[in-house]
């Protein structure tokens, strides 16, 4: 569905991801993992446009949607969960949710059913709806970015670091939260660090070493092997 090829990002002279291939088929999950700096939310920013890449090409479905801004690529099922979380801290989180219900081309009675089954998954957010967004926990923050990613319906979900800064504990409530979410059928590209948890959830992976793909297959066949081990020393 979504698909990669040759996707290049550069700041100035700073060369940052390098002609990457990357395919995220319908229905599955797909990590992409790599040591701090390594290019992945570089890449990923650029799928989702938030920033243009230098080269390369990004398609949906077969269809060239490479440099469409954020905010218009979001209409054509594409959802970032960019890293930091960017919820609107002085919106409730009601609020900062109802601002998805453009996106999906829904009723009001189908978001509003959507909703409850946010609400279902992350219930903190259902208790703590009228309360404005910046005063939640960090996982609590990173629960209501994730909860707004899967209001806009998108067909293709990317998260950046979602483990990134949360206790263990947590860590566990968010990505139990996305296996919940896959399982629902959700098609999602996640980039992480964290390539032990990642691992765990995804059904492919890539890793990307100084701005390049070394290696690439299912995690049974990624675990443990040098270019895994080498790649996340950085
Ligand atoms: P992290 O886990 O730290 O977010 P990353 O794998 O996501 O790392 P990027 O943030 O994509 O990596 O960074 C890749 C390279 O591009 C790094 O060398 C970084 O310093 C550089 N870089 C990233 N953003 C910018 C920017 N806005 N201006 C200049 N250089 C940048």
């Amino acid at each position: 569905m979504l698909s990669v090829s040759r996707l290049s990002v550069s700041y100035g002279p700073i060369q940052a991801v390098r002609e990457i291939d990357l395919d995220v088929p319908d229905g599955h999950f797909v990590s992409l993992i790599g040591a701090n700096g390594a290019g992945k939310s570089s890449a990923l920013n650029a799928v989702a446009g938030l920033i243009r890449p230098k080269g390369g090409r990004v398609l949906l479905d077969g269809e060239d949607v490479t440099g469409i801004p954020a905010h218009k690529l979001v209409r054509r099922g594409v959802a970032i969960v960019p890293e930091g979380r960017m919820v609107a801290a002085p919106l409730t989180v009601y609020e900062n949710l109802r601002q998805c219900r453009a996106a999906g081309g829904r009723t009001a009675a189908q978001f509003e059913q959507e909703l409850q089954s946010v609400y279902d998954m992350f219930p903190v957010l259902r208790s703590r709806r009228h309360q404005p967004a910046g005063l939640l926990s960090g996982g609590e923050q990173q629960m209501l970015a994730i909860a707004r990613g899967v209001l806009t319906n998108p067909r293709v979900l990317l998260l950046d670091e979602p483990s990134m800064g949360l206790a263990p504990a947590v860590i566990d409530v968010v990505f139990n939260a996305l296996l919940e979410i896959h399982h629902a059928g959700q098609t999602i590209l996640l980039v992480e660090q964290n390539a032990e948890l990642a691992l765990e959830i995804c059904d492919y992976a890539a890793v990307l070493q100084r701005g390049e793909i070394v290696a690439r297959g299912t995690p049974a066949e990624l675990r443990g092997t040098n270019e895994v081990v080498w790649a996340l020393l950085g």
